[in-house]
């Protein structure tokens, strides 16, 4: 096998190597046991232990409380963008929502065919380029839910701390779950699609408070229901197999690792170091994010001009760095540096942005 690259992705993104080498031997012979893990039954004892264990594993890395079910769920993390507001609103029940980027605007969309929504923050005029403190917003009371995205994976900004607000908090956490210790008994769900910090893509780990699954309307489809999930462990019907499994793996790494608290450090220290490397280049790379707002997770910024843009990404590419190309709504660059990115690319990304400024300033 080739040397493995530097694969700043925002998603897919990268995963342990352990993990996937692993994977390979479990997928073609789990456990020894003369049949791969992607051809057994999703009722087998085996694959049971396999989904048994990856939920215990969350539920302790996440430190998630009793009352709380973790349910495997398919159709993306933009399924959710429906799912809450059709399980949790009635359509004269109010919702609160901060808009702080893509994800967050289609969730709003969403949420506005079940609800009354209430924006009482949006940072879209200025490009996204923060998200609120808390004295920039208030929270309607009597709304059932305050929900918000912690990290916003296209403009690179990230609530430092969780929203102080005595209403009950629904998160969209795909891009830092488990990037970082988090007090779940402040939420009511916590979701996210695996592919961006957990595992492969195909699987949405939701976290859901117990009392809210009995808040459903029976005209909810069944397997639209969050119940349909609680009550039969994510076995109502066909899981997605092979990605709980991966997000199981991913879980045992994080926490030879130290858990959430140790990969808080190892985030901040490879962020850190980005973010040094652009604010000591004399103006030559500009953050889109504000300072305060800025993301441990994806780090966006610009070069002077777009053609310095376009050699950047391409002579990085041509060194082993790849996946540094800005999404298209903000543009210039990202480097999406999650939890299973090693702290020797960043290094290494340092030193080749330091060598291009130079050449180019
Ligand atoms: C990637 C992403 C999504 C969309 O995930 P899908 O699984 O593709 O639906 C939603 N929210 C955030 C914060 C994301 O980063």
């Amino acid at each position: 096998m080739p040397k493995r690259i530097y694969n700043f992705s925002a998603g897919p993104a990268v995963l342990p190597e352990q993990v996937l080498r692993q994977a390979a031997i479990d997928i073609v012979n789990f456990q020894n046991k003369g049949i791969g893990l992607v051809e057994l039954s999703h009722r087998s004892k085996e694959f049971m232990a396999v989904a048994e264990e990856c939920e215990t594993l969350i539920r302790e890395l996440l430190g998630v409380p009793a009352g709380y079910k973790v349910l495997f769920l398919q159709g993306g993390a933009s399924s959710q963008f429906f799912m809450i507001p059709m399980n949790l609103l009635k359509k004269n029940q109010i919702a609160t929502y901060l808009n702080t980027g893509t994800w967050s605007k289609k969730a709003i969309k969403e949420a506005k065919l079940f609800g009354q929504i209430e924006v009482p923050y949006s940072s879209e005029d200025l490009n996204f380029t923060r998200v609120p403190r808390d004295d920039e917003y208030t929270v309607n009371p009597a709304s059932e839910y305050l929900y918000f995205v912690s990290n916003n994976t296209i403009f690179g900004t990230q609530f430092q701390k969780m929203p102080a607000t005595d209403v009950m908090l629904v998160s969209d956490m795909s891009s830092d779950i488990f990037s970082r210790p988090v007090d779940v008994s402040r939420f009511g769900i916590i979701y996210a699609g695996a592919q961006k910090n957990m595992g492969p893509a195909g699987v949405t780990v939701v976290i859901i408070r117990e009392d809210l699954l009995e808040r459903v309307d029976e005209t909810i489809p069944t397997m639209l229901k969050y119940k349909t999930h609680a009550k039969d462990d994510s076995m109502f019907n066909t899981p997605p197999c092979f990605a709980i499994y991966c997000v199981g793996q991913v879980m045992h790494w994080l926490k030879a690792l130290g858990g959430v608290e140790a990969m808080e450090a190892r985030n901040r220290k490879k962020a850190n170091l980005l973010y040094e490397a652009i604010d000591n280049s004399g103006g030559f790379y500009r953050g889109h994010a504000e300072k305060e707002s800025r993301s441990c997770m994806n780090v966006t910024f610009t070069l002077p001009t777009k053609d310095l843009e376009t050699s950047f990404v391409r002579e990085a590419t041509e060194q082993g760095f790849d996946g540094l190309k800005g999404h298209r709504s903000v543009g210039g660059c990202r480097a999406s540096i999650y939890n299973a990115f090693p702290l020797e690319g960043v290094e290494r990304l340092v030193d080749f942005m330091a060598a291009f400024a130079k050449k180019h300033q």
